[in-house]
């Protein structure tokens, strides 16, 4: 081997270990790719703590248990050649493909933690790009204000790396293909995620019995009845581009089963019907069936007058897994029925 090959091989290598090594940075704190490493490492029966992302000695313990078994120098940093050792648990790295439903690796478990440690719950970090990934995906994407298609590649993830919180975002700039008045003119109370540790697919306006409630935008009402999953008195108003939005726990209806309405067309009145603890109206935005944080799509005039609005106090997203959606399963769907949904505790 001449000099200058020898020279080449070395950058060559020293090249590729700089590439896979540089998203593990094990020495930093919490970590997405330190997640995905206690994912591999869970899958393969070697830790047994939790997904945390903190390369903590348990972490550190598993890693050089793992190495030793596969006749690697056991210094408990997930190099290159560890993560080779790793198989298909190991690969992809995080940022070298655009992730999709279906999709599994490395890469995904570490989406998985960033989402979550975020407040979007994945119904699990396991390295499986299921409906609750795909779900999860859409809704921070939809906070964001970046395209909702699902898809996660290098846009999405510069956005969950520096977006700072979807609570954050001023409701006089709401972004997104769609624009929402306020069905209501009050001031958010609960908001979307998980205010207090529990899942709230939707808003809640604490407003007297009897307050008239606006639709929130052009479209026909889908359903006009009663839910027996706590929705109580429930209207779905289906809008263009697989947009839904919902309006729960009302007193009296206004429009039926296939009423057109527009901006502002009272359809209903807030009440308490349902599993509800007080009169207020509990407002979802759905898209493709799945509940989205409406927030960044409210104008900050309501449908009924132009009262404007500051933005809402920010939500507090708790980040824990929900045990309600399975990983990597389907969405039931019995929660897109408007006569069976099944409201979330809130
Ligand atoms: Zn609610």
């Amino acid at each position: 081997m001449t000099m200058w090959s020898r020279l080449t091989s070395v950058v060559a290598v020293a090249a590729l270990a700089l590439l896979a090594l540089a998203p593990v940075a094990l020495a930093r704190g919490s970590n997405a790719n330190v997640a995905a490493l206690q994912v591999a490492l869970r899958a393969l029966h070697r830790y047994g703590g939790g997904i945390d992302g903190i390369p903590g000695p348990r972490t550190k313990s598993a890693i050089r248990t793992f190495q030793r078994a596969h006749r690697l120098a056991a210094d408990g940093v997930a190099g290159p050649r560890t993560r080779s050792a790793l198989g298909r648990r190991g690969r992809p790295g995080l940022g070298s493909r655009v992730m999709t439903y279906g999709d599994r690796g490395w890469d995904v478990a570490a989406l998985q933690f960033m989402l979550s440690r975020r407040g979007y719950s994945t119904g699990g970090v396991d390295g499986g790009f299921g409906a609750g990934t795909l779900s999860a995906v859409r809704r921070f994407q939809s906070a964001a204000g970046i395209t909702v298609d699902g898809r996660v590649g290098s846009g999405t993830l510069r956005a969950l790396r520096h977006h700072r919180s979807s609570s954050g975002v001023s409701s006089s700039t709401p972004t997104g293909p769609i624009r929402l008045l306020r069905p209501v003119a009050g001031a958010i109370g609960d908001g979307f995620g998980y205010p207090g540790g529990r899942r709230h697919d939707g808003v809640d306006f604490p407003e007297p019995y009897g307050t008239a409630v606006g639709a929130a935008g052009r479209g026909t009402v889908a359903f006009a009845g009663w839910n027996s999953g706590g929705y109580g008195n429930l209207i779905v108003v289906q809008h263009r581009l697989g947009y839904q939005t919902w309006y729960a726990h009302l007193s009296a209806f206004d429009v039926h089963q296939g009423s057109a309405v527009a901006g502002g067309t009272v359809i209903g009145r807030v009440g308490s019907t349902g599993r509800s603890t007080g009169p207020h109206l509990h407002f979802e935005l759905r898209h493709d069936g799945i509940p989205i944080n409406p927030v960044p799509y409210l104008l900050s005039s309501t449908s009924l007058g132009k009262r404007i609005f500051k933005a809402e106090a920010p939500t507090r997203c708790m980040d824990r897994e929900d045990p309600s959606t399975p990983a990597g399963g389907a969405i039931p769907p019995r929660r897109q029925n408007p006569r069976t949904a099944v409201l979330a505790p809130c």
